[in-house]
């Protein structure tokens, strides 16, 4: 049930792009720094980092339009990524995007005026001729790397988001304050390889299990691996330590 309506969720809010797009989008956001304009989506870029300190990932696990996609996409392409340097690729991508946002705010000389609705008709996104090129654009390129990488292509190669996430779960392991992670009894599994193979970030949860290390950069909380598994081998925990 909680994967049925996670999924539902994540759909959901794909289909609701057109409306929510502005709030996501890297360019509009540089494009309001260079004025001096902090939007709407660097807020809730923001509320996202913060969120990270305390849940990591979950984000992207049942809540990203993007996600939401890939949700779709992997009914055609679920082959497991393995994309090896690939998945690297994001993070100079993530260094190029908020580089750029940072330049334009110090071009702004700072930011002066808060407008959560830039960009936007009455807080919608796409409200005029020409707004669907950028959302087109963006919807393109997910495309492109969830077809070519598979299961979540996007995420493992390109997604900025993902890194600005990232960081925020490694400053929340270093200070190790609690947080939302994932827990495993490696004496209950009984190494039926369920997990991995349910694992939408096609990551080796048996062996992370098996090792007992459940932290892992790509893991977007999103239970598949909790429900998954016919032992009650791994869990949600909110603790401290991983
Ligand atoms: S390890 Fe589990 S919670 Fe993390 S992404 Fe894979 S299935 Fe989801
Ligand atoms: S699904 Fe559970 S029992 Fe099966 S390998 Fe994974 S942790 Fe072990």
């Amino acid at each position: 049930m909680r994967q049925r309506i996670r999924i539902a969720l994540l759909i959901f809010s794909f289909v609701l792009m057109p409306v929510t797009f502005v709030y996501i989008s890297c360019p509009l956001i540089t494009e309001g720094a260079s004025q001096g304009i902090a939007t709407g989506g660097l807020l809730v870029f923001t509320l996202l980092f913060i969120g990270s300190l305390f849940v990591g990932r979950l984000w992207c696990g049942y809540l990203c339009p993007a996600g939401g996609l890939q949700e779709i996409y992997a009914r055609i392409n679920g082959k497991p990524v393995t994309a090896g340097w690939l998945n690297y690729l994001k993070y100079p991508v993530f260094l190029g995007i908020f580089g750029s946002i940072a330049l334009a705010v110090y071009s702004a000389g700072g930011l002066w005026v808060f407008d959560p609705f830039y960009q936007t008709g009455n807080g919608i996104s796409i409200d005029r001729p020409g707004a669907y090129t950028l959302l087109y654009g963006q919807i393109v390129f997910i495309t492109v790397f969830a077809l070519l990488a598979g299961r979540r292509g996007f995420c493992h190669t390109f997604c900025p988001i993902a890194v600005m996430l990232i960081i925020g779960r490694k400053i929340r392991n270093l200070v190790k304050w609690p947080a939302l992670r994932l827990a495993a009894d490696a004496e209950r599994c009984v190494d039926c390889g369920r997990c991995s193979r349910a694992c939408p970030m096609s990551l080796d949860v048996h062996g992370m299990v098996r090792d007992g290390r459940m932290e892992n950069t790509e893991c977007i909380l999103c239970g598949e691996c909790v429900d998954t598994c016919p032992e009650g081998a791994v869990g949600y925990a909110w603790r401290g330590r991983p």
